[in-house]
């Protein structure tokens, strides 16, 4: 538990949230500011800032609630799919720095972007720098 982390606070019930999903290690709840109709979150209970951070159980458990809450949040609000995503770090939008995978119902047609739009400008690589990149990464 972090002291000054507001989702550490909705797991200690110090400040109310709408859960919609709860196991041993997992806390779910719908987003105070939802993109769409039931957007939610899926978090650790224990504080953590970052996916590689989390232990393997601890993260099969937070993936198995979002893959169980995605066609069940799906189908209950109607929508046509989901996007599902995680904002891990300050440079790639994360604001409250405790892991959250934010689950966000679709609609067709509204207006939304897909997962490609979160991207800054797209570097431009030749096949020889991508095949470095995939060798680095594989090392
Ligand atoms: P991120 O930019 O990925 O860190 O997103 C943080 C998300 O947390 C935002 O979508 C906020 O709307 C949401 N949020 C912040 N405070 C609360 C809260 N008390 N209850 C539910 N959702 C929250
Ligand atoms: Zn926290």
């Amino acid at each position: 538990m972090s002291d000054d982390c507001i989702f550490c606070s909705i797991v200690a019930g110090d400040i109310p949230a709408r859960t919609v999903r709860e196991t041993d290690d997992v806390l779910a709840f719908l987003d105070a500011n939802p993109l769409s109709r039931g957007h939610a979150l899926v978090i650790p209970k224990s504080h953590a800032q970052h996916v590689g951070d989390l232990d393997d159980d601890l993260a099969g458990e937070l993936f198995a609630v979002v893959t169980d809450l995605v066609p069940h949040i799906g189908s209950t609000v109607g929508a046509d799919g989901a996007n599902v995503g995680i904002n891990d770090g300050e440079a790639a939008g994360q604001e409250v720095p405790h892991v959250h995978v934010h689950v966000i119902p679709r609609f067709e047609g509204d207006g939304g972007a897909p997962l490609h739009a979160v991207g800054g400008e797209r570097p431009d690589l030749s096949d020889d720098e991508l095949d470095a990149v995939a060798e680095a990464i594989a090392e």
